[in-house]
């Protein structure tokens, strides 16, 4: 087959990677692509948001499969338009997209199918949003109802600092995203992420994996969008597991069918564990970045069949098949981030870093000027390593960051530390 990979980060080198590694691959595609998927796929100098261009370039390559990575031309519609003229595409269709693009659309889903998730009011001005969380109190979360790049949910301390947020949301800080803003409890517990295929119908989870958000050590500082990434993430206990397929995925699933609009692709679940059980924090209808990342490491099966079956909505009779060893994810990211940063800083090492044992590394942002590799992002390189426990893999993987000269850079030395803290007990 011939396929197109959508996207340009570390997730899409990390499915590239895995995808170039399959039987049914002739030719691997990717738009536009990074310095680092240049080693696995031919990089087309595409612009995704064209959906006419991508179709073209699809005709004139006789592309057999789309694979699209990010959720911004999920939720733009890309999946509708391919399928329309005739190409078999992975992800879910604008309709069924809602789920990451609007919040708001995913509570009501949750409260019309008794799915567990924190109490909410959705709102279209800030006096009667601002009314709400007075007689709520803080702690409490004000969210933008649509795609925000990672900056729409405020933890809000304070009714100040709730009120603050729901100003500059409707005072359009966050452009269209902020219009409508969906205000809701705040839950305490510890976070999991959780990815399940899903192909309209049926669901089959996938392996845990547990991302670092916090930009600093100890899980401090701003919000990311992720600096580090941990497969199995032991939070996620089988009976964990089984709860949220059948508490949150499958009601969901079948949800999505009954409108009319099957969701059909990777269905990431933010959870929070709370003493009640698992709840919905929020859903992403693409993969996790850089969770994908380990997930891909860790998986034995094709990836080009499972996401085959998903399409076909033969999910039913699928098994996928994982690799024991564990593996951890190191991001490392230009300074600044996730505030302003420089681009076009010299990265070097890169071929020495990948001899350590059980390293692979996935590039984030990145570009090739006069035969260097630079930067060309916030986050900027993944140091992947595979091991028989967390520990080890995050031994491999800081040994293969410190053969990495790249003074602009910088990252948490700290991946991995609630696993690596169960592991030691
Ligand atoms: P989201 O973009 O919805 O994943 O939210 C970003 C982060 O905000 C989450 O990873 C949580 O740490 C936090 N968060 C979101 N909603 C809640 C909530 N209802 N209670 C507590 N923390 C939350």
């Amino acid at each position: 087959m011939n396929i197109l990979l959508l996207g340009s980060g570390g997730r899409e080198h990390a499915l590239a990677w895995k995808l170039a590694s399959s039987t049914l691959t002739d030719r691997l595609f990717c738009a536009p692509g990074n310095a680092g998927i240049a080693q696995e796929a031919e990089c087309v100098a595409l612009d995704i948001t064209d959906h006419a261009a991508v179709i073209a370039f699809c005709k004139a390559n006789t592309i057999d499969f789309v694979v699209v990575g990010p959720e911004g031309p999920l939720v733009a519609g890309v999946v509708d338009d391919l399928e329309a003229a005739g190409l078999k595409t992975f992800g879910p269709t604008k309709s069924a997209a809602r789920l990451e693009g609007s919040k708001g659309f995913t509570k009501d889903l949750c409260r019309a199918n008794n799915i567990p998730t924190a109490a909410y009011e959705r709102f279209a001005a800030a006096a009667p949003a601002k009314a709400y969380v007075r007689s709520q109190g803080a702690p409490i979360v004000v969210k933008a109802d649509g795609l925000a790049a990672g900056k729409g949910v405020v933890v809000a301390q304070s009714v100040g600092e709730a009120e603050a947020a729901i100003d500059m949301m409707f005072a359009g800080g966050l452009g269209a995203a902020g219009a409508e803003v969906v205000v809701e409890e705040f839950l305490s517990g510890e976070e999991a992420s959780f990815f399940a295929l899903c192909d309209g119908e049926s669901a089959i989870p996938l392996i845990s994996a547990q991302d670092h958000k916090r930009v600093f050590d100890g899980d401090q500082g701003p919000n990311t969008g992720g600096m580090g990434a941990y497969s199995p993430a032991p939070v996620m206990t089988p009976e964990l597991t089984r709860r949220a397929m059948d508490e949150i995925v499958l009601p969901t699933v079948r949800a999505m069918k009954a409108m009319g609009a099957p969701y059909k692709g990777v269905l990431y679940a933010g959870l929070m564990i709370t003493a009640q059980g698992p709840k919905l924090i929020e859903y992403n209808v693409r993969f996790g970045d850089p969770e994908c990342q380990v997930i891909m490491l860790r998986l034995m099966s094709d990836l080009v069949p499972a996401l085959l079956a998903c399409c076909d909505g033969v999910l039913g009779n699928f098994d996928l098949r994982w690799y024991p060893d564990s593996a951890l994810t190191v991001v490392m990211a230009a300074k600044g981030y996730p505030g302003s940063y420089a681009k076009g800083t010299l990265i070097e090492g890169l071929d020495a870093a990948a001899t350590v044992e059980g390293v692979e590394i996935f590039h984030a942002g990145t570009q090739v000027r006069d035969g260097n590799v630079v930067a060309n992002g916030g986050r900027v390189l993944n140091v992947c390593a595979t091991g028989a426990s967390v520990a080890i893999a995050q031994a491999r993987a800081y040994q293969a960051i410190e053969r990495i000269h790249w003074s602009n850079g910088f990252f948490r030395r700290d991946i991995g530390w609630q696993a690596i803290a169960r592991e030691s007990r």
